[in-house]
């Protein structure tokens, strides 16, 4: 009975993760999509701790709750303090735990397979376990490090060879494993060369690809995870970790392709990390026209229709909350406003649709970037808030550009653009942008909040 029991605490448990996964993808409905999904889970983590299992109930329940509860607090805490920011590295850290979960379930059960029947079938999915699960907490932790600049980019000539080598190595013992079961210390060297092939697979990546790298690496968890739910015959393991398995791996080529680059090149390239940072201060572009605070806030509040892109500025200058302001000034002004989002404006996917969730900007003013790119001719102005890449029209016509073909947003289309940023630095890739000295683009400089504040003050003035 209490089996029946445990099967339909999956069944829902399982049902919850897609409909969960289904509202996650569109902001009205995701924050419900996770609590339905979080239910689902805490329906089957419990079912699983009281519910007997062919006939056996759990015991150690003292390190379960212990477990759980230091689990519970920590996570509570971190989620609480996260800036959004921050957010790719908190998921990176969540993780790299789900990984390391995945390789001490496959050295646990390890210990336990001499009792067992059919051993080859079991230790095939230890070792797959073992390996998927250790890279992607090595990794993992390595994209933590260098998402919050504790660690480097570090690359020697050779190393992606040498990566190749360490995985055909660790992928050899492993299949020597299947085949001789009782060498138990190869567990060991695997779980130590899947350890190292994590942190060099990682390493040499750009800090600027890490989100990509990211998603990767959570697809990698997933599957570790559904390795466990082949091991322990758990429908609910599985399905989640396919899951995760399946959406880490859509979300790692929608990724790759709104940003034109090839999960080769993100892998095996550094494009971004430190570059943008030493590039040139963009000088030998031409000449460009400022706009004064007083200026830009006439233009904006004598429009019929303005159109918001935001970018990473806005978001590490916390400014979404003032941008929500200036919206409401100018539509109370009688200004149309509208957002033209694009899909890896910032450094995470919906990084804007969340920001501006937060601030409570009503979701039918955010526009995709195809339907922007149909408004933009009939928009009066277009104000860019700390975006840079995304709306550079040499991903369209400078096929010498390493963003060629990557879709954009057309700013150029309307009649002017003022573009907020707080110099003439490059953005994420690192080169030039030539809107910046169009003739109908004028630049606004200072940290986005600031001057979204003083915008505020004038609008309202005006
Ligand atoms: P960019 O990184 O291209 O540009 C951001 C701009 O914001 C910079 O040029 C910077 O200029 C400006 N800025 C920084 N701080 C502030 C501030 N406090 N106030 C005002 N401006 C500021 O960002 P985009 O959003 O345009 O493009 C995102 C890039 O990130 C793309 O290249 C994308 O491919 C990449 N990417 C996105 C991912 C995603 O999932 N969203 C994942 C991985 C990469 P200045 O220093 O002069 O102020």
């Amino acid at each position: 009975m209490g089996g029946h029991i445990l099967t339909i605490c999956y069944l829902i448990a399982s049902v919850t993760f897609i409909v969960g996964l289904k509202m996650l993808s569109h902001p009205a409905t995701a924050r419900r999509g996770n609590l339905i999904a979080a239910a689902g889970m805490a329906i089957a983590i419990f079912g699983t701790i009281f519910l007997p299992r062919n006939g056996v109930y759990l015991h150690n329940y003292e390190w379960i709750f212990g477990g759980l509860l230091i689990g519970a607090i920590i996570g509570t805490i971190v989620a609480k303090k996260v800036k959004m920011t921050a957010m790719p590295e908190m998921v990176s850290m969540f993780n790299g735990m789900g990984g390391a979960c995945a390789a001490l379930i496959s050295l646990v059960e390890f210990g336990h397979i001499h009792e067992e029947t059919n051993i080859s079938h079991t230790v095939l999915i230890i070792v797959l376990g073992l390996i998927i699960g250790s890279v992607s907490f090595a990794g993992s932790m390595v994209a933590w490090g260098k998402l919050n600049g504790k660690v480097k980019d570090f690359n020697f000539p050779g190393q992606n060879i040498l990566n190749l080598i360490l995985l055909f190595v660790t992928l050899g013992m492993g299949a020597w494993l299947v085949f001789h079961p009782h060498l138990t210390f190869l567990i060991y060297i695997i779980l130590c060369t899947s350890l190292l092939y994590g942190v060099l697979f990682v390493m040499p990546i750009g800090g600027a690809d890490m989100p990509v790298v990211i998603s990767l690496l959570n697809s990698f968890t997933g599957v570790a995870a559904a390795c466990g739910g082949f091991l322990y015959d758990n429908k609910v393991m599985l399905t989640g970790g396919i899951l995760v398995g399946a959406a880490g791996t859509l979300l790692t080529i929608l990724m790759c392709k709104a940003m034109n680059r090839s999960l080769k090149h993100v892998l095996i390239g550094s494009f971004g990390g430190n570059a943008a940072s030493s590039s040139s201060s963009g000088s030998e572009g031409g000449a460009y026209k400022e706009i004064s605070l007083s200026d830009a806030a006439m233009v904006l509040s004598y429009a019929n229709k303005v159109m918001i892109v935001p970018g990473y500025g806005l978001a590490v200058a916390q400014a979404q909350h003032v941008c929500h302001e200036l919206e409401k000034a100018l539509v109370e002004k009688g200004v149309e406003v509208k957002y033209a989002i694009h899909p890896v404006a910032g450094r995470m996917p919906g990084h804007m649709n969340v920001l501006l969730a937060e601030a409570d900007v009503s979701y039918d003013k955010l526009l995709e970037m195809e339907a922007a790119n149909d408004e933009f001719k009939t928009t009066d102005v277009v104000l860019v808030l700390g975006a840079n890449d995304v709306v550079n029209p040499a991903a369209k016509n400078d096929p010498a550009s390493p963003i060629y073909g990557m879709p954009i947003l057309e700013v150029e289309l309307a009649k002017n653009v003022i573009v907020n940023k707080r110099s003439m630095k490059p953005g994420y890739a690192g080169i030039e942008n030539a809107l910046f000295f169009q003739p109908k683009t004028s630049m606004l400089f200072g940290d986005a909040k600031k001057v979204l504040q003083d915008l505020v003050t004038e609008v309202k003035a005006s």
